[in-house]
């Protein structure tokens, strides 16, 4: 018996979903969930949408039921910062890098896969979210940021990734803003509203799959029939449980969560720029922007002229993000906003929100069987939502025994390294990051 003890809950306002052409999308009333399933997939962001697709793909006559304790596209799949990463190198949010140049191989392999997947489903359901190959800058302005980018540019040429280097005025008529020194261009990036994406793409399940949002699961059971317990007391009995619930599965008390540790992080989105504030964008594409330095701020450009920015990291040893931790945020937000654009100083933010990055401590997702006939997937960094998507998917292959080379790859690959138990964790996982951001001086 698996008892939850935290529910995830929003911070902010989430622009992304709230901007989002599906934002009003109506998923089956929870009314209707039936007391038994062949499948139920927990948790309702890329993870747990690439589950429930895969599982009636292998097998379509199967029921499988997908539940969320919130609206689709409102939790991390739908507040992120909209990159989709094809070509991306592994970085660890806290700790070392562990990745082998083969294990970055087989990201990319899988990432195309993924990525693929999604795009047939685009285009099959004729789904109307935006799916941008703008690329992605990784960018930095402190000249001792620049080694960083020059082992990247290592990176990118050992695995024959498309990219270019950019410098002083070039760089800065290509973004609008002449804060960043020097950057690589990898062009192989989706920019997209997350929100909308994953929102779309659960609208387009098959009718075998049923959606509940909304629904809070308080209890899992394992065993030969396993049971998920939602929190008004209704039991579902089903074949096989997927959990894709984020660092949450630890609140669920599986032992092989104890290694996924979570972080906050903070976005907001301005208002339209007027046709006068633009003129400093005048031939600028929309673009997105991640620092080089892993504690700095990611910016975009959007498709409808707004800024985004995401800054300020802190420890998220209690998974919900308190009010005093988001308020603070509004002060890194909007520093880092005017360090970059101090002449749109009259720009106010529309939005504000904070989210949630699962990690573990070697840059290696949780995926497999935690509980009989329990499996669950958890991301292990930043670049979250390719490898959600990863998990999701091949966590429906490895219970319907679909056997394949990427499997074979993830079961032997997949396994995060031990992390201390608290409070050691949050005492060097905090001093961690305030190491990291003293040193990333202005990228902030
Ligand atoms: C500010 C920010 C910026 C980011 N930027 C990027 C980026 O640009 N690119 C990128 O690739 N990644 C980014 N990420 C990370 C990425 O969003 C996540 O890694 C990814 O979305 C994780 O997907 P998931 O399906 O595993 O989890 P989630 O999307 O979090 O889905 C888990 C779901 O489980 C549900 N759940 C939890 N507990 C229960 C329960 N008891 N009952 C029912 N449901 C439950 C939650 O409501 C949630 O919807 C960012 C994250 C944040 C917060």
């Amino acid at each position: 018996m698996y008892k939850v003890s935290v529910f995830p809950e929003g911070s902010g306002v989430n622009p992304w979903f709230e901007l989002s052409s599906y934002k009003n999308y109506k998923f089956k009333d929870p009314s209707l969930i039936k007391d038994s399933y062949d499948y139920v997939v927990v948790g309702a962001g890329f993870g747990g949408v690439s589950a429930a697709f895969r599982l009636a793909e292998n097998n379509p006559s199967a029921r499988i039921a997908l539940i969320d304790a919130l609206p689709v596209g409102f939790y991390s799949s739908g507040r992120n910062a909209g990159f989709v990463s094809i070509a991306q190198v592994a970085k660890a949010l806290i700790g070392f890098d562990r990745f082998t140049l083969e294990d970055q191989k087989w990201l990319l392999r899988l990432n195309r896969l993924i990525v693929s997947r999604i795009e047939k489903i685009k285009e099959q359901h004729n789904l109307n979210f935006e799916w941008r190959y703008d690329g992605m800058y990784k960018g930095v302005r402190e000249k001792r940021n620049s080694l960083a980018l020059d082992r990247l540019e290592e990176h990118l040429t050992n695995l024959n990734l498309d990219y270019t280097r950019v410098k002083g005025d070039d760089l800065a008529s290509l973004l609008g803003t002449d804060f960043y020194k020097d950057a690589l261009y990898v062009k192989d990036t989706i920019l997209n509203n997350p929100s909308e994406t994953i929102r779309a793409l659960a609208s387009a399940l098959p009718s075998s799959v049923s959606v509940f949002e909304n629904t809070k699961v308080s209890e899992v059971t394992d065993g030969a029939r396993p049971k998920v317990i939602l929190s008004d007391g209704r039991q579902i009995a089903a074949g096989k449980i997927i959990l894709t619930v984020n660092a949450f599965l630890s609140k669920f008390g599986f032992k092989a969560a104890s290694n996924v540790a979570a972080i906050h992080s903070y976005g907001a989105l301005t208002r339209v720029l007027t046709l006068e504030e633009q003129k400093a964008f005048a031939g600028v594409n929309p673009w997105g922007l991640t620092a080089t330095h892993p504690s700095g701020a990611t910016i975009r450009y959007t498709s409808d002229h707004r800024i985004f920015v995401r800054t300020d990291i802190d420890f998220a040893s209690r998974l919900n993000v308190s009010k005093r931790l988001f308020n603070r945020s509004e002060y890194y937000l909007r520093r880092a906003f005017l360090r970059r654009f101090p002449n749109l100083k009259n720009v106010d933010f529309a939005y504000h929100y904070g989210g949630l990055i699962s990690f573990t401590g070697n840059t290696r997702p949780l995926f497999g069987e935690v509980a009989r006939n329990i499996y669950a997937g958890v991301t292990s960094d930043g670049t979250g939502v390719t490898r959600a998507a990863i998990l999701g998917t091949y966590l429906a292959d490895l219970i319907q025994n679909r056997d394949s080379e990427e499997l074979d790859y993830i079961k032997s690959a997949y396994h995060p390294s031990y992390l201390p138990p608290e409070p050691f964790r949050s005492i060097g996982a905090s001093a961690f990051l305030k190491y990291k951001d003293l040193y990333a001086g202005v990228e902030l």
